[in-house]
């Protein structure tokens, strides 16, 4: 069965605490979006600001693939405002909980039952394509939410959404109403389910397993409190799980991490490093048991291939590594350690484990370096030159000169902050002679204070895909960072260049 992927990043997603985008913010996630394949974009909700409007609109007149929904409280001016912006599909809901009748409305079930049907009426006596919600459905007395939504499917209702909108349903029960509402409509049926017990992504399937043929969701399951169903769980697990029935989206999964970046990068939102599919965390292995498996078979501990998703293995030594993993890292940079040597690495890696430190791909080379004598580990890039001005009223801005294998090149560019600005500057650098990009960069402090130690993580990237990651430790934000991201081009380089020689022997 084809799964219809209905995205409200823009809209649930949106509403987020603390999370607000600017009009051409939206339309570039909504362009994302589209490109990885959802069938349709919940672009926002008409009547909540102008910003909103024009977003709704720009998006609208970017002709993409997907379906543009808005959404519409069950009253005619929210359609009208959804009418106004040139919306032609709307999702449109009224509560139907006791609860929420009694506190929020101040309605009788009567008196809701009226409104949902009058607006369903309205929105299709103006030609619109209609989506309606009973909000707070699984917290709503069973027999009522069947007799709302056979009523509004007879006033012309297209579609249906049963939202479980404060997270409180069971799998099971999600099934049995959705059953109810397949029944009772005939229509075809949305699930719209919260993250409030960690269960959003279950229930999504369970609806689907129970007849509806969409789920509203969000990437990287942002939304109100505890979020949405998460879009790239829900599509990976239809497609990746055992079901008695083949299921299908239109989802380009292998554009999953990329998007999931591009909407955590632009709505401030962190992803936490253990979560499914896209957290960092999900396809990287330390324990020694788990990379030697994962080096005869990823199957053994990988339950797909983390190419499907856009994302590639990692791996990393510390006090759980093993022999089989830290040579395979070592390799990838020519190092082939001999048996006595590869047990003083691991043994310096181990002691640094149990230190509580985190070793890197930068220390983990620095060790081997040191126990094998090698001396073609060396910096290719050199950092000789750098200056940065920020304040407020001015644009930061940063020159950055660096010696790369023995040439100069320098560089100058702008940014948001001073680190941004300098970062920019040494890409404008890389990114002409080796098609380096930073592809991450995270800044911890460890100890309180203005005089705070700084953590700064980053990975790179080059145009083959190979990927480095370096740490840096220092005082000063800005130049900790460029030194992380010097020591993350060195290693990547220095990867390039190993391979080179291997091929070229
Ligand atoms: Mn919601």
């Amino acid at each position: 069965m084809r799964v219809r992927i209905f995205d409200t990043t823009l809209r649930d997603g949106e509403q987020s605490p603390g999370v607000s985008l600017a009009p051409e913010q939206k339309l570039t996630i909504a362009k994302k979006l589209d490109e990885l394949g959802v069938d349709a974009i919940e672009a926002g909700f008409p009547l909540v600001s102008d910003g909103e409007r024009k977003a709704i609109k720009m998006i609208i007149s970017e002709n993409l693939s997907a379906e543009i929904c808005g959404l519409a409280r069950a009253n005619k001016k929210d359609i009208d405002a959804a009418i106004d912006v040139g919306l032609k599909y709307i999702h449109t809901f009224i509560a139907t909980s006791d609860i929420h009748l009694q506190y929020k409305l101040k309605l009788s079930r009567d008196e809701v039952l009226a409104k949902a049907i009058e607006a369903v009426e309205y929105g299709k006596s103006r030609g619109l394509q209609v989506e309606f919600s009973a909000e707070d459905a699984t917290r709503s007395d069973r027999e009522f939410l069947k007799k709302v939504f056979g009523e509004v499917a007879k006033a012309g209702a297209d579609r249906i959404d049963i939202p479980d909108t404060v997270g409180y349903s069971t799998p099971q029960y999600m099934a049995e109403i959705t059953k109810d509402a397949v029944e009772v409509t005939k229509l075809p049926v949305s699930v719209h389910c919260h993250n409030d017990f960690g269960l959003a992504v279950a229930n999504a399937i369970s609806g689907i397993q129970a007849g509806a043929q969409c789920a509203h969701v969000t990437i990287n399951g942002i939304g109100e409190r505890a979020g949405n169903a998460s879009l790239e769980e829900f599509v990976m697990s239809l497609q990746c799980l055992q079901f008695s029935e083949k299921y299908e989206t239109g989802i380009k999964t292998e554009l999953l991490y990329d998007t999931s970046r591009f909407v955590s990068k632009l709505v401030g939102m962190t992803v936490q490093p253990n979560k499914a599919i896209v957290g960092e965390n999900a396809f990287g292995h330390e324990s020694g048991i788990h990379t030697h498996g994962v080096l005869s078979n990823p199957l053994t501990y990988e339950p797909i291939s983390p190419e499907l998703v856009g994302r590639s293995r990692w791996l990393q030594v510390g006090k759980h590594a093993g022999i089989h993993g830290m040579n395979a890292m070592l390799e990838e940079y020519g190092l082939r350690p001999d048996k006595e040597q590869a047990n003083q690495i691991l043994d310096k890696v181990k002691n640094l484990g149990d230190q509580g430190k985190h070793v890197t791909e930068v220390e983990l080379l620095t060790i081997a370096s040191e126990v094998m004598k090698e001396r073609g580990i060396k910096r290719i890039v050199q950092l000789t030159g750098f200056s940065v001005s920020t304040g407020i009223g001015t644009m930061p801005y940063a020159f950055v000169k660096l010696n790369i294998d023995g040439k100069e090149f320098s560089a100058t560019d702008h940014g948001v902050g001073p680190v941004d600005a300098s970062l920019n500057a040494i890409q404008k650098i890389t990114g002409k002679i080796s098609e380096v990009r930073i592809k991450d960069y995270g800044l911890a402090s460890i100890s309180g204070g203005s005089d705070a130690l700084c953590e700064v993580t980053i990975k790179v990237e080059d145009a083959q895909g190979n990927i480095a990651s370096a740490k840096s430790v220092g005082e000063d934000i800005v130049t900790t960072s460029v030194q992380a991201v010097i020591d993350g081009l060195n290693r990547i380089m220095l990867k390039k260049l190993l391979k080179e020689k291997k091929v070229g022997n």
